[in-house]
Formats: structure tokens, C-alpha cells, sequence
């Protein structure tokens, strides 16, 4: 007799030790049942051509069946399925069969077993990759989700903050030409809290105006306007706008000659000033009185490198990348102080992002190098921008957009 025809009559015996051994409720075992079955007349099928391949398509679907959590009531995997059923087939042939009988069974069953564990590790690892990736792609969505509601709020709190500031800034004009006629003693009283009310609304307009800025980067809608610059008269202009406030934290800023500096290119220079401004103000913030910071850089081929080093508190490897990102500011918030200029007084972690949003969009990059964050050591960062070399403004349709960023900047008002 050969191994089949000894086998197929162990079935029910084979099945219910089968059943037992991988299900525990009534209900798994009813389902259950029928792929076990199927596994059997497959073996069967497979022992008599004496070729693996038909147990293959029954392990494919096992290890595809999200981890074969219908083949029990626990988590099994099918290679965990797989050494069950074996163990099984081997009781269930050593009882029923007498010794020989069972040898002449098991013999040609271990290959097929054999590979039956092969292609199973391949499948479920194949499996598992596949889940993985759907679950990435998962956690990309919500991600990009999680970054669009951003964008919203972004949006709609810069809209929704325009609109009463505007009325506090009228008020406050209102009350300010009110008190013109009043008498002396009265003006004299309320000059402080009108300018309390004046520095209020400067610094609600910034964080507005950071608002807007972030939000047409985020929606692409920052238009530029490109006219010849050298980047030695825009840092001229910016140490001279600096200087009080150098001098108060007693920072040295040194601009070096660079090559470059003096080369003519083109760019938005509101927009670079901005940009370079807030490099500046941050390495002023984030470096401890009587501290240095240097601006140089060099030329390259297509490209002008500035350099932003400062002798300040540095970043940690892990938050270099971080602080480019919407409300990128590391540290503890709740020691957060908001002064423009202090050392530490840290803003929404808006301003790093714009720097980048407004770089990129004169097709440039920026990023930051620094050992470590330190506060005693204060091993400092360097700021890095590339900003491609161009002898013309970029051939583009310069009236493209332009409606919809206007629609843009009025929504809401
Ligand atoms: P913020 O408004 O908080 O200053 P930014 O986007 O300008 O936001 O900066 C994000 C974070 O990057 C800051 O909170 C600070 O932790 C870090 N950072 C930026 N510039 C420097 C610097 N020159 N030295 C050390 N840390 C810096």
C-alpha cells in the first residue's frame, strides 16, 4: 500500500486532533474545519504525486489571512500552524498505524513538510511586508492629514486674528486722537498704556503676518519678486538694523567679505532680508551675552553659500531637522519666554519655516549644522543657505497666480 492510501483513513482522527490542537471555541472549531480538511486531502494529493506544490496554494492563503488569525483563537502564525499540524500528523499516524505502516507514511511526508515550511517562511514574510507597507502608507495618510489640519488652522487663525487686531488697532488710533484734547494730566496718564497697547498690537501683527507667510508657503502661493541684489548691501543694511540690540546683549556680529557677497544676483529682497533677519535674530536669541556671531560664505559653481555661525546654546542632531518644520520650536514650552531679542526668548517656531519656504522658493536650500545642544559649553550652530547664482529673474509667467493669491489675501475680510 503506498503512503496515501494509508493516510486518507486517519482523516476524521487526524481532523479532530487537529481541530483540538489549534482551536478553542465552538465557533473557531466550526470554522476552522473546513481549511483543515482542505490541508488534509491537499497532503493526500501532494503524498501521491509525491510533489509539494499542492500544499502550496493552501499556505499561501494562511499566511496571507492577516497571520492566520482565523486558524485560531490565539494569534498563531502559519509556520506555528504548520509545527502544530505536524506534531499532530505524527501522534495521529503512530497511533493508528502499526510501526512500519507509519514509517512508510512519515518517510515521504517530511520533504513535502519540509518545503511546506519553506514556502510558508517566504510567504508570510512576503505577507508581512505587504502589511507593513499598507500600514505605512496608513500612517503616511494620517500624516499628510495630521499636516493638512495644520495648514487649516494655520489659515484660518491668521484670517480670523486679522480681523478684530485691525479693530484694536482702529480703537486704539481712535482713542489716541481722543486724548489729544484732553487735559495734560490725563494725556500724560495714558501715554504708557496707549504704547502697552500699540506694542501689543505690533507683536499680535507679527505673529498674524508669520501666520499668513506660512500659510501661502504651505500653499504655494508665495509669489516673489525678483530684482538684482548683492548680498553685502542687504547684511550692511541688516547690522545697521541690528546694532541697538547687539550692543544691548553685548554680541559682537561680524560680516566678513566673501565671495560672492559682491556678485549680482537676483531675488526678492524683502523676502531674503526677511529670511536673513530672522537667522540673525535667532542666532542673537539663542546665544548668551558677550557671545559672537559671523556671517561669511563662498561662492560656488551656480550657487552663493552663506554661512550664519553663531557661539550660542547649538541644536541636538535629532532636532536639526525638526526646527524647519511648522511650530518646529524645541524645548520645554512652558519655560517659553517670547521677548524678541533676549537670550532663549523663543516665538511659535514659526520663523524657521518661512526662512526655508522663502529659500526654497528662490530654488535654494537651508539647513543647519551643530555638535549638540549645550547651554554651559555652548558648542553653537551654523546656519547654511544656498542660493542659486542668477544673472536674470526666473522666466516664469510673473501674472501667474496672481488672482488667486489676491482672492487668497482677502478671504475673510
Ligand atoms: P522660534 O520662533 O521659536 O525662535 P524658529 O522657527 O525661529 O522659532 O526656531 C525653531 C527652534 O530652533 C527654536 O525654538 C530654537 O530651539 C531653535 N533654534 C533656531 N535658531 C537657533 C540657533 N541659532 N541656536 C540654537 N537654537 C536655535
Amino acid at each position: 500500500m503506498d503512503a496515501r492510501t494509508l493516510l486518507e483513513p486517519l482523516r476524521e482522527p487526524w481532523l479532530n486532533a487537529a481541530t483540538d490542537a489549534l482551536a478553542r471555541g465552538e465557533a473557531t472549531r466550526a470554522g476552522l474545519r473546513p481549511q483543515l480538511l482542505d490541508f488534509f486531502d491537499r497532503l493526500l494529493s501532494a503524498l501521491a504525486q509525491g510533489d509539494p506544490t499542492p500544499l502550496n496554494i493552501v499556505v499561501t492563503t494562511w499566511a496571507w489571512s492577516l497571520t492566520s488569525t482565523d486558524l485560531s483563537d490565539e494569534r498563531l502564525t502559519v509556520l506555528d500552524a504548520l509545527r502544530v499540524l505536524g506534531g499532530v500528523t505524527l501522534r495521529v499516524v503512530r497511533r493508528h498505524l502499526p510501526p512500519e505502516q507509519a514509517l512508510q507514511v512519515l518517510e515521504p511526508l517530511l520533504p513535502l513538510w519540509l518545503h511546506a515550511f519553506a514556502y510558508a517562511a517566504e510567504q508570510e514574510l512576503q505577507a508581512q511586508m505587504e502589511h507593513a507597507r499598507i500600514e505605512l502608507a496608513k500612517v503616511q495618510q494620517d500624516l499628510e492629514r495630521l499636516d493638512r489640519s495644520k495648514s487649516n488652522f494655520v489659515s484660518v487663525a491668521a484670517h480670523e486674528l486679522k480681523t478684530p487686531l485691525t479693530l484694536i488697532e482702529g480703537y486704539a488710533a481712535m482713542l489716541e486722537d481722543t486724548l489729544r484734547s484732553a487735559p495734560a494730566p490725563l494725556r500724560e496718564q495714558s501715554q504708557p498704556l496707549l504704547q502697552g497697547i500699540h506694542r501689543g498690537c505690533e507683536r499680535t501683527r507679527e505673529i498674524v503676518d508669520n501666520l499668513i507667510d506660512v500659510s501661502l508657503i504651505d500653499n504655494n502661493l508665495l509669489r516673489l519678486s525678483f530684482q538684482p541684489l548683492w548680498l553685502h548691501q542687504l547684511f550692511n543694511a541688516l547690522v545697521a538694523e541690528l546694532a541697538p540690540v547687539l550692543e544691548k546683549r553685548h554680541l559682537t556680529l561680524s560680516v566678513e567679505p566673501f565671495l560672492g557677497s559682491r556678485h549680482l544676483i537676483f531675488g526678492d529682497i524683502t523676502r531674503l532680508q526677511q529670511a536673513f533677519r530672522h537667522l540673525l535674530l535667532n542666532a542673537i536669541k539663542y546665544t548668551p551675552d558677550g557671545g559672537r556671531i559671523t556671517v561669511d560664505g563662498r561662492l560656488l559653481p551656480g550657487f552663493v553659500e552663506v554661512r550664519i555661525s553663531d557661539t550660542g546654546i547649538g541644536i541636538a542632531p535629532e532636532n536639526q531637522r525638526l526646527i524647519f518644520e511648522k511650530f518646529g520650536r524645541v524645548g520645554d514650552p512652558r519655560t517659553h519666554s517670547s521677548s524678541k531679542t533676549g537670550f532663549k526668548g523663543g516665538g511659535p517656531g514659526l520663523g524657521l519655516s518661512i526662512v526655508k519656504g522663502i529659500i526654497e522658493a528662490h530654488g535654494g536650500t537651508i539647513w543647519v549644522e551643530s555638535p549638540g545642544y549645550d547651554e554651559e559649553k555652548c558648542p553653537g550652530s551654523t546656519f547654511h543657505v544656498l542660493l542659486p547664482l542668477r544673472s536674470a529673474p526666473p522666466d516664469e509667467d510673473e501674472t501667474r497666480g496672481l488672482e488667486q493669491l489676491a482672492a487668497y489675501l482677502t478671504q475673510g475680510e
